[in-house]
């Protein structure tokens, strides 16, 4: 792995054998991760718009790909993970059925919503090659498969020629995002990770990794807010933020009707202190 030049908003580096890692820093860290297979071009999420696809779609031609058919993958229907579809003219684009569902019921409301986000001209398109469980493109060595978390149309590919996991915002430092109180299926996918046989792990907005911490440091996150034994004085003002800000509010109601509501009241109180 190697940084092979950096713009001031982009980040490309080569992983394994075939693989292209681009880092956008504008508005945030955001990953597009390309495999070269030997029939297709592959693109793991496209991003916020087309200005960055032609950045990715120069790239690939510079390496010999062009003209080859591309196959598109949407790891979940955020916005930031699909806005740049519409660069890829003709390609398949590959996501789980809920993603598609989501994008077609969403993604017009997002583009209003996160405006200042665009970058370039966006086309909403959703994918056209949806899947339940997995997709295969056996003599390519890449698999996609269904793994809830945080979100329930979350995907994940495997590369298993260079051994690169993608796991799009399923594990995120330092905790993260929740859009439901799924804590076990959740756990449940991260655990599969562990599972895997990979070198690299791509993620949507983190460095590259070829260390399991971040996973095993997620998944006890969400162990410990599902018991209620979240240690708040410990936490930094970041994770407090994600926490507070962001999960409590996105699951709150959602708790509030279950037999958590007891639980949860207390912890609300418990952070008081926090909230202004
Ligand atoms: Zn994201």
């Amino acid at each position: 792995m190697w940084i092979m030049y950096q713009l001031s908003s982009m980040k490309f580096e080569k992983v394994g054998n075939r693989g292209l890692l681009f880092s956008f820093d504008d508005p945030y860290l955001t990953n597009v991760h390309v495999i070269l297979g030997s029939d297709h071009v592959f693109v793991l999420d496209t991003f916020l718009g087309n200005d960055s696809m032609k950045i990715v779609q120069n790239i690939i031609a510079e390496e010999g790909h062009a003209g080859k058919p591309i196959v598109v993958f949407n790891s979940h229907a955020d916005y930031d993970h699909y806005w740049g579809n519409g660069a890829f003219k003709d390609a398949t684009i590959v996501g789980h059925e809920k993603c598609k569902v989501r994008i077609v019921a969403e993604s017009e409301a997002s583009l209003v919503k996160y405006a200042d986000h665009q970058r370039g001209e966006v086309e909403l398109i959703p994918p056209n090659r949806t899947f339940q469980e997995t997709l295969k493109f056996e003599n390519e060595g890449v698999k996609f498969f269904h793994t809830p978390g945080h979100t329930l149309d979350s995907a994940s590919c495997y590369d298993m020629v260079d051994k690169v996991l993608f796991v799009g915002d399923n594990v995120e430092s330092p905790f993260p995002y929740l859009n439901h109180a799924n804590f076990e299926q959740y756990i449940h996918t991260l655990k599969s990770y562990l599972k895997v046989d990979w070198k690299y792990i791509v993620t949507g907005h983190d460095p590259i990794m070829e260390k399991p911490d971040l996973i095993k440091q997620n998944i006890d996150y969400l162990r410990k807010f599902r018991d209620w034994s979240l240690d708040i004085d410990s936490m930094s003002t970041q994770e407090l933020h994600r926490h507070v800000d962001h999960n409590l509010n996105a699951i709150k109601e959602e708790l509030m009707k279950s037999e958590q509501k007891k639980s949860l009241l207390k912890h609300l109180k418990e952070l008081e202190k926090y909230i202004s």
